[in-house]
């Protein structure tokens, strides 16, 4: 037996090609395979750098989707099916949407993989699969090492992803990950994750939680862990680490460089309706700043706009990231996720601009989906790109230079480089990227 791993891209360009940018190596397929019995063939795709040979003999194909990529995935998957290969649909968006996705599969697997797909394979060969693959509540997790062999000859920059743990437990209302794990943290056990780091090749380790201080006795426990591993670790985490002063210390000891800190507005009404709780706790973002900074670990912080600011909440954010010669600030506009409490919010308000923004022919990366308050959809996506290019403009990114976080390291320093070099670059190529891919590609991908 065979199986085919693909994981979908947002759509190629009219050229046929991707927009090349940080991308990594796609973690969720790599635990599939580790999943999958060794008596199983296996090939894997990945639609964002390579072409996918249709024609290949393939007894499953496995696709993960996202909202951005559900488009391209299912295009993926009609191809395959025209040749009546079985395809099994899972992933994020394919636990959002089931009924959607089952609409383009033979089989969706929803939720967690573990403790659903070797079922999902008995079935298969005995040509009885069902429709849906659910893990039952409460069930135990078979953690796996994920299987990184499936990444051999494929360029990925030299950074791993390591996950070692799922779900956050607060409630922000546009985040998708609370939908899905709803406001629950499971940890993956610290010997799993130790034994898998040692087997690394890369010594840079992107941990890929969704908040990796949620549970702040286990984040004790596992950056005392990480500190013999002496590894240079990313991550993700909410701002009221900053109120831990031993925690801070222990990130620092295990190798910490930077982390990506939602900090979406710097209007408190905005935080409260937001459901952003975690974030009115704190004395000021400045302060999160200054602590973090003093620890030298650099800040990825992200902001959503489209809840109604003035273009004075743009100026006053701009000065806010540029004040305090920030790594990188992300414009974000809201986007609305199906399953979130804002999209529902949105639909009831009769808001949205399509009920399944991301099926609609001709709808763009970064296009806001939405009638924003105060504002056309169209001012604020142009708002939102304005500010992009003004803060990676060269006189900002000389002036956060000035900052000697950047330069603690070899490593700050290329980031701070790349990061801010390539982000114009990448705002004005992916704009233009349509989601599901150019009308001559979707046509060549239905024929
Ligand atoms: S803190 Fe982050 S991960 Fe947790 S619910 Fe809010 S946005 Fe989502």
């Amino acid at each position: 037996m065979k199986i085919t791993f693909i994981i979908a891209s947002i759509g190629k360009q009219e050229h046929g090609r991707y927009v090349r940018s940080w991308i990594m190596e796609p973690l969720s397929m790599a635990v599939l395979s580790s999943l999958t019995p060794a008596s199983i063939n296996r090939v894997f795709y990945d639609d964002r750098i390579e072409d996918i040979p249709f024609d290949d003999e393939t007894d499953l194909v496995a696709i993960n989707i996202e909202t951005y990529t559900a488009a391209r995935g299912y295009q993926i998957a009609s191809k395959y099916r025209k040749r009546n290969i079985k395809v099994v649909l899972g992933g994020f968006h394919a636990t959002l949407m089931p009924d959607e996705a089952s609409l383009h599969a033979d089989a969706v697997l929803i939720g967690e993989a573990e403790g659903v797909w070797s079922q999902l394979l008995e079935d298969l060969k005995k040509n009885k699969l069902k429709k849906t693959y659910e893990r039952e509540k409460g069930s135990a997790i078979e953690y796996v090492i994920p299987d990184r062999s499936i990444f051999h000859g494929k360029k990925y920059p030299k950074i791993s992803l390591v996950e070692t743990g799922r779900g956050c437990m607060f409630g922000c209302e546009f985040c998708s990950v609370t939908h899905f794990f709803k406001k629950s943290y499971h940890p993956r056990p610290l010997d799993i994750i130790v034994k898998e780091i040692k087997q690394l090749h890369n010594k840079i380790v992107f941990f890929v939680d969704d908040n990796i201080g949620s549970d702040r006795k286990r984040a004790r426990e596992l950056f005392n862990a990480l500190i013999p591993l002496k590894i240079y670790w990313i991550s993700q985490v909410s701002m009221d680490i900053c109120n831990d002063e031993e925690l801070l210390k222990l990130m620092k000891k295990s190798g910490c460089q930077g982390v990506l800190i939602g900090f979406e507005s710097l209007d408190s009404d905005v935080l409260t309706r937001m459901g952003k709780g975690v974030n009115r706790a704190i004395k000021s973002y400045d302060y999160v700043v200054k602590k973090l900074h003093s620890y030298n670990i650099e800040i990825y912080a992200t902001f959503v706009m489209g809840y109604g600011e003035t273009k004075k909440v743009f100026q006053d954010t701009l000065r806010f990231g540029v004040r305090n010669k920030l790594l990188y600030l992300a414009f974000n506009h809201l986007v609305p996720f199906p399953g979130t409490p804002i999209y529902a919010k949105l639909e009831s308000e009769r808001r949205l601009l399509y009920k399944k923004w991301w099926l609609e022919p001709g709808y763009r990366f970064g296009d806001v989906a939405f009638h924003p308050t105060n504002m056309s959809s169209s001012e604020l996506t142009n708002l939102c790109l304005s500010y992009r290019y003004k803060f990676f403009n060269l006189r900002s990114i000389l002036r956060r230079l000035l900052n000697r976080v950047h330069w603690a390291n070899h490593i700050k320093i290329q980031a701070y480089a790349i990061l801010n070099f390539m982000a114009n670059h990448e705002t004005t190529t992916r704009r233009s990227l349509l989601i599901g891919g150019a009308p001559n590609l979707i046509k060549k991908n239905h024929e």
